[in-house]
């Protein structure tokens, strides 16, 4: 059985979000590498569209996280817990938020997106313009940089591709100059 057919069977082909029967999707939730029925869930186009952005959030549509966040299943709990989060300035999903319990692996997993945290909090790498740069990026140094602990220099104009992020501070990104990873600070690259 493929997982969403494993997804219909146990869901009995209803959203396991909101219980629409409606244009359902298996939903694997990021950043997850590959899809099990584990990290999974069939979920309606209403929610989905909402998920990911592509319709404004409907507070009152939520409502059914009111039941849907004690599903048996930890994909839906993760999800009612992200839309939770989102939604928290509305006041009663963080009544919700309070009640609800996820074991530490699924906190973890359900807080790897950042949903939690306040966009002004939120960790993000710009370059010398202001630009947001994005793990995988290309960048070009705009000047000269001494590395750290050896007595290389990356010159000005080096291209580094498929940089990483620092996900705890904002200025460093890390990326390879001369087969060797370095950590490099934003403001001295350009996104290419
Ligand atoms: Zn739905």
């Amino acid at each position: 059985m493929s997982v969403i057919e494993k997804l219909q069977e146990r869901s009995n082909t209803t959203c396991e979000l909101c219980t629409s029967k409606t244009n359902l999707k298996q939903y694997t939730i990021p950043p997850s590498l590959n899809e099990s029925v584990d990290n999974s869930l069939l979920v309606c186009g209403s929610c989905l569209d909402q998920i990911e952005g592509n319709a404004e959030m409907d507070a009152n549509h939520w409502r059914c996280l009111n039941d849907s966040m004690w599903s048996e299943f930890v994909a839906v709990q993760i999800m009612a817990w992200r839309m939770l989060q989102r939604l928290r300035n509305e006041g009663w999903p963080k009544d919700l938020l309070d009640m609800m319990y996820l074991d530490d692996e699924a906190l973890a997993l359900a807080r790897a997106t950042g949903e939690h945290e306040d966009e002004a909090n939120k960790i993000i790498h710009r370059d010398i313009n202001g630009v947001i740069l994005e793990a995988g990026d290309s960048v070009v140094l705009v000047k000269d940089l001494k590395v750290k602990g050896s007595s290389m220099v990356a010159k000005q104009g080096t291209a580094v591709r498929n940089i990483r992020l620092d996900h705890e501070n904002a200025e460093y990104i890390e990326g390879k100059v001369d087969g060797q990873q370095i950590v490099i600070i934003t403001k001295y690259v350009k996104k290419t």
